[in-house]
C-alpha cells in the first residue's frame, strides 16, 4: 500500500512540472520600426501566452519568442501577413529539457559514486548550498558562509565571504542568478567561488587582491525562483512572492530596485515577466541586498551576473545619459571584453544598458552606481540564441572561465583604484 501512495505522490509530482512539448522558439530580426511595434503590439496580448526571451525593442537587435505549441499557428500567421520574417531556433524545446534533465541525473550519480563535485553541471539549491560548506571547510582561513536573510518561501540566502582579516575592508560584489532560468549564471557563480578560492596563495593578482579587499558572492540571488526552475517551470525567471488580487505570482527582481522605478521596460502587470511589483524593495530578496549594502558601507564594486546575449554593461538602464564615470567604465569594460575574448573569441558587446539592449528601470546597478559604487557593471554570459536559456552543460566551464579573465581584469582595477 505505501508503494501505491508513493507511486501515486510521484505522478502527481511529475505532473506538477510545466511541459513544453512542441514549443518552438523563433527569432525575428525586425526590418523597420514599423515591425517592432507590430512585435510589441504581439508582446502586449496576453491570449497566445508567449514568452519573448528578448523583448522587440529595435531594429538593430534580434527578437526571440518562445512559442507555446498551440499558439504556433496564430503567430506564423500574423507574422506572414505583417511580412515579417523569421527562423526557428529551437524546433521543440522539451526535446533540449529532456536532454539536460536527463544529463543532471546521470551528473548526480556520478556525483554520488565519486563523492565530488561536477563543476562542469548544473545543480539543485540542495546541491548547492551543501558544496558551499564543504569550500568553507576546505579554505577556513578564507571563505565564511554568511546568511543575509531569507527569502519569500523563507530560504536562507547565503554569501560567501573571502576575506583574509582586516576590519570591514573596501569590497567587490558578485551575484548571479537573480533571474532564475538563467541557469549558466549561478553555475559560473559556482565555478568562479571555488577559483577565487583556490587561486589565493597561488595566483598573484588574486592573491594580492584577497590580501586588500573582500569579496562577497550571492549565488542563488533567487532562491525560491530558482527551486521552482528545477521543479515546476524551467522558464520561470521571477520571484515566487503572491500578488494581492491576481493569481500571478512573481516580481521581477531586477524592476524592482530604486532605480527609476516603475518607468519604461517594466510592467505593471503582476503576469508579466518584467512586473517591478507593488513598490520599491517589495522582494524580499531585494531588500536583503540592499540592507546589507547599506550596512557595509565600503563597496567598491558590484557586479550582477546574467544570461543571455554576451554583454557587458554599466548605467544607467533608466535613462540613457551617460554617467559621469561613462569614459573609465567603458574603457574598464571594453579592457576586459578583450581578455574574455582572449580564450575562445567569445565575442562581446559593450555599452550602458540603455544604449546597448533598451531602457529598463529599477536594475540594481543603476541602484548601486547611484549608492556610489562606481564600478557597477551587468553581465549577460552566453550564448547569443543558439540554445538561450537552455545552454548545454558542456559550455559552463568554458563560460566561466573566459569570464573570469573579465572580473579578474575588472577586480585588478577596483583594487588599483579603491586606496
Ligand atoms: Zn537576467
Amino acid at each position: 500500500m505505501k508503494g501505491v501512495w508513493l507511486l501515486l505522490v510521484l505522478v502527481a509530482a511529475a505532473k506538477a512540472e510545466k511541459v513544453f512539448t512542441g514549443d518552438q522558439v523563433i527569432r525575428i530580426s525586425a526590418q523597420s520600426e514599423e515591425q517592432i511595434q507590430l512585435l510589441q503590439a504581439l508582446q502586449a496580448q496576453e491570449e497566445w501566452e508567449l514568452d519573448f526571451w528578448l523583448d522587440p525593442v529595435s531594429a538593430e537587435l534580434p527578437v526571440d519568442i518562445r512559442v507555446p505549441r498551440s499558439s504556433l499557428s496564430h503567430v506564423t500567421e500574423y507574422l506572414g501577413a505583417h511580412s515579417i520574417p523569421y527562423s526557428v531556433t529551437i524546433n521543440n524545446l522539451q526535446e533540449l529539457l529532456d536532454a539536460e534533465k536527463t544529463e543532471m541525473k546521470r551528473n548526480q550519480m556520478r556525483e554520488r559514486r565519486t563523492s565530488s563535485f561536477n563543476f562542469g553541471a548544473f545543480h539543485s539549491l540542495e546541491t548547492i548550498y551543501s558544496w558551499m560548506d564543504t569550500l568553507v571547510a576546505q579554505h577556513p582561513n578564507l571563505v565564511t558562509k554568511q546568511e543575509i536573510g531569507r527569502s519569500y518561501e523563507n530560504r536562507p540566502m547565503y554569501v560567501l565571504k573571502f576575506s583574509t582579516g582586516g576590519k570591514n575592508r573596501p569590497a567587490i560584489w558578485i551575484d548571479t542568478g537573480i533571474h532564475a532560468r538563467e541557469w549558466v549564471s549561478q553555475a559560473t557563480g559556482v565555478w568562479t567561488a571555488n577559483k577565487i578560492a583556490t587561486d589565493y596563495g597561488v595566483d598573484g593578482s588574486v592573491t594580492s587582491l584577497l590580501n586588500k579587499m573582500d569579496i562577497y558572492m550571492l549565488i542563488l540571488a533567487n532562491p525560491d525562483g530558482y527551486v521552482y526552475s528545477h521543479t515546476n517551470n524551467r522558464m520561470w525567471r521571477k520571484t515566487r512572492s503572491k500578488n494581492p488580487g491576481s493569481a500571478c505570482r512573481g516580481v521581477d527582481p531586477n524592476r524592482n530596485w530604486d532605480a527609476g522605478f516603475g518607468g519604461v521596460g517594466s510592467s505593471s502587470n503582476p503576469c508579466s515577466d518584467s512586473y517591478h511589483g507593488p513598490v520599491v524593495h517589495s522582494e524580499i530578496e531585494v531588500k536583503n541586498v540592499v540592507n546589507l549594502i547599506q550596512s557595509h558601507r565600503n563597496f567598491r564594486s558590484f557586479i550582477s551576473v546574467h544570461a543571455y546575449s554576451q554583454l557587458l554593461m554599466y548605467p544607467y538602464g533608466y535613462h540613457c545619459g551617460n554617467v559621469s564615470d561613462q569614459p573609465e567604465l567603458d574603457s574598464l569594460a571594453r579592457a576586459a571584453v578583450q581578455k574574455l575574448t582572449s580564450l575562445y573569441g567569445t565575442t562581446y558587446k559593450v555599452g550602458s544598458i540603455c544604449n546597448i539592449i533598451y531602457p529598463a528601470t529599477g536594475g540594481s546597478i543603476d541602484w548601486t552606481y547611484n549608492q556610489g559604487i562606481k564600478y557597477s557593471f551587468a553581465f549577460e554570459l552566453r550564448d547569443t540564441g543558439r540554445y538561450g536559456f537552455i545552454l548545454p552543460a558542456n559550455q559552463i566551464i568554458p563560460t566561466a572561465s573566459e569570464t573570469w579573465l573579465a572580473l579578474k581584469h575588472i577586480m585588478e582595477h577596483v583594487r588599483d583604484h579603491s586606496y
